[in-house]
């Protein structure tokens, strides 16, 4: 959706420079996750975040993320600096950054570009906090700077499982799944519960099964044509 003209009057009356407002390469700025909230449109704050130097703040208006995980991949231990990462999804609408896309910076591993380019990291350009990943549909943040105000609310942010475990750095023995790659695409490995290890075999013949399936309609079909 573009912004309204009442959208791009507003940031230009605010100070910002026609180039950094108009035509289509502006647009993203408007829209979710970017786009600011106003008390009329009825964005219900339940969370308050903010990075280490407080340039960037956000409210969350979804009580819980729609998943968590931790992340061990080698790419996460690099840009966080972390022996992993603790991630929580949620849709790009549940998220308020209260300055909009200023104060934070952008990183597309693929191309290795600072542009805003999906999927990439967020960051702040001030303290360097990272903020989240920004994906085609989702954002995934890192929740060590939301401001808890209990320990039931943090529970809420608490990891189903353990992905691409096989390049830990350290083991983590507290029972939950732990993929040896991608979350529900790979082998569960480690301490995983032993009836998450069949379930996933199970899924696994399932999966297989069907693509056998697949493959002799395929041939089927080929031999006709
Ligand atoms: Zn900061
Ligand atoms: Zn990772």
């Amino acid at each position: 959706m573009s912004p309204s003209a009442t959208e791009k009057s507003q940031a230009k009356s605010s100070g910002h420079k026609s180039e950094d407002v108009d035509g289509s390469h502006n647009e993203w700025k408007f829209r979710a996750p970017y786009k600011v909230h106003t008390n009329e449109d009825g964005f219900n704050a339940l969370y308050e975040a903010s990075c280490h130097c407080g340039r960037v703040k956000y409210q969350l208006s979804r009580e819980k993320p729609l998943d968590a995980k931790y992340c061990h991949c080698t790419t996460c231990q690099v840009l966080h600096g972390a022996p992993f990462q603790w991630a929580a999804i949620f849709k790009k609408e549940d998220i308020n950054f209260t300055h909009g896309h200023h104060e934070l910076g952008w990183y597309e591993s693929g191309e290795k570009t600072t542009r805003h380019k999906l999927p990439c990291k967020v960051s702040c350009v001030y303290c360097r906090t990272p903020i989240m990943d920004e994906g085609r549909n989702m954002i995934l943040l890192f929740p060590g700077m939301i401001k808890w105000k209990s320990e039931a609310e943090r529970k809420k942010f608490a990891p189903s499982c353990h992905m691409f475990y096989e390049q830990r750095v350290v083991d983590i023995p507290d029972g939950l799944p732990k993929w040896s790659g991608m979350s529900g695409k790979s082998d569960l490995i480690g301490d995983s519960q032993a009836e998450d290890v069949k379930k996933r075999k199970r899924e696994i013949e399932e999966e297989n099964g069907e693509n056998a399936e697949k493959d002799e309609k395929k041939s089927k079909s080929s031999k006709k044509g």
